[in-house]
């Protein structure tokens, strides 16, 4: 079950609340809860998997490797760290880096979901599979899914791949963030590019899943008891 946190009216509220949630099973071998960091009136918002080793020592989202690559890519469209918030869909480690569970990113949305609401930015970012699962509602695979901007709850989302992948995957991957990075800018320039279509009528989205009725345990927006 989804705790809804519609009456916290700040983020530094809700932080100190995750800081010492205990409602899944990743709240035992956790060292830091990484609740997100950035402007909390970024147009920009990203939204990775989980918190790494790195991530869970320091409490701050994407400060390894991934982070690093991160940083490079938007600062190719001009972006600083300082003009984003960056959030994970758990916000605590899984053991060994481990995929997080469906039960455990069931307990841990209503914080994501939140955070979108209060920052209320322009675009959202997925970066990779279970962010760009859980917000769109679809099974198909981020390959799919990349390369446009979705209508999205009144904003646009834009899925890419995670930097961990463009680090295994070398410069294609890293390419393919680029294009998508691009689309960000866009967004943001208010230019609508060619690429940006609705999550109605014949989209991917649609096919994988994206119904009004659709009451899945990743129905991050769904009407949660
Ligand atoms: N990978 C993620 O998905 N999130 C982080 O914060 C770091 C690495
Ligand atoms: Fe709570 Fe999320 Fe951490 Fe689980 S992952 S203990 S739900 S903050």
């Amino acid at each position: 079950m989804t705790t809804s946190f519609a009456h916290i009216e700040t983020l530094d509220e809700l932080a100190s609340i995750a800081s010492g949630c205990v409602k899944c099973s990743l709240a035992p071998s956790r060292t830091n809860v990484v609740f997100g960091s950035g402007s909390p009136d970024a147009e920009v918002m990203i939204v990775g998997e989980g918190p790494g080793q790195q991530e869970d020592e320091q409490g701050l989202p994407f400060v390894g490797r991934s982070g690093q690559l991160l940083d490079t890519l938007l600062g190719e469209i001009g972006l600083q760290r300082s003009d984003v918030y960056i959030a994970n869909v758990v916000k605590c480690r899984p053991p060994r880096n481990r995929d997080p569970r469906p039960d455990e990113i069931d307990a841990c949305k209503g914080y994501l979901r939140r955070q979108i609401e209060l920052i209320d930015p322009a675009v959202v970012v997925t970066l990779g599979n279970f962010s760009t699962k859980l917000l769109l509602r679809t099974e198909v695979g981020i390959t799919k899914m990349r390369g446009v901007a979705y209508e999205w709850w009144g904003r646009y989302l834009v899925p890419t791949f995670h930097p961990a992948a463009a680090l295994r995957g070398g410069e294609r991957v890293t390419n393919d963030i680029r294009a998508d990075l691009a689309l960000v800018r866009a967004v943001i320039d208010g230019r609508l590019p060619s690429g940006i279509r609705e999550d109605s009528g014949e989209s991917t989205a649609d096919q994988g899943g994206v119904t009004d009725d659709d009451d899945s345990q990743l129905d991050l927006f769904g009407d949660a008891p």
